[in-house]
């Protein structure tokens, strides 16, 4: 397995959720044992010597590679959730989209200043997602955070939102 052969395997949905959106489906890559273990081993590498403490994983495909790659780093998993869905005491940020708003939450006790987090999502679009993601989890003061992709849509520019001293990845790029 490498990234071309990654990219081939993503299924192309058009006109889903909505009219003239190109849909990236991972789905078919997450049903490949030889794909996992290519993404997975992949993350890995990019992060082994990095310190992370905290794996947080945006809802719902964030979950699947940031839980799987907390066990390899022996770090912790975090959910980030659409609101409402967490239990406990949140932080919480709204952030706007390409119609309306959207509020996403952190439990308040999943970070404190100690850690070293790496947020990851399966696919950066627009970026205004993990743009938000990246200030919620700021409000922990941890000590550095990284961003990870396993596809990203170059075109989309959704790079545009980071800092610079935030360093981004993408496994494979359209
Ligand atoms: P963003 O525009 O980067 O804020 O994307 C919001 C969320 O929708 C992310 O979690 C992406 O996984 C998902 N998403 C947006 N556009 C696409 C697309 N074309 N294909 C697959 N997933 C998408």
């Amino acid at each position: 397995m490498n990234a071309e052969e990654l990219k081939k395997l993503v299924r192309n949905v058009p006109d889903f959720p909505n009219e003239g959106i190109m849909f990236k489906d991972l789905t078919t890559v997450f049903i490949r044992h030889d794909c996992l273990e290519w993404i997975s081993e992949e993350l890995y590498n990019l992060y082994k010597d990095c310190g992370i403490t905290k794996i947080v994983g945006i809802e719902s495909r964030g979950f699947i590679m940031a839980a799987n790659l907390a066990i390899k780093l022996n770090a912790g998993f975090v959910p980030v959730r659409k609101k409402g869905k967490l239990p406990a005491k949140c932080r919480e940020i709204t952030y706007q989209k390409e119609y309306g708003k959207d509020t996403i939450q952190i439990h308040m006790d999943a970070l404190n200043e100690d850690d070293v987090v790496l947020i990851h999502d399966d696919l950066l679009a627009t970026g205004g997602t993990m743009a938000a993601a990246v200030n919620l989890v700021k409000k922990f003061n941890v000590k550095k955070i990284y961003v990870n992709f396993i596809a990203e849509l170059d075109y989309l520019k959704g790079r545009s939102n980071f800092d610079n001293n935030i360093e981004v990845t993408s496994l494979i790029h359209y």
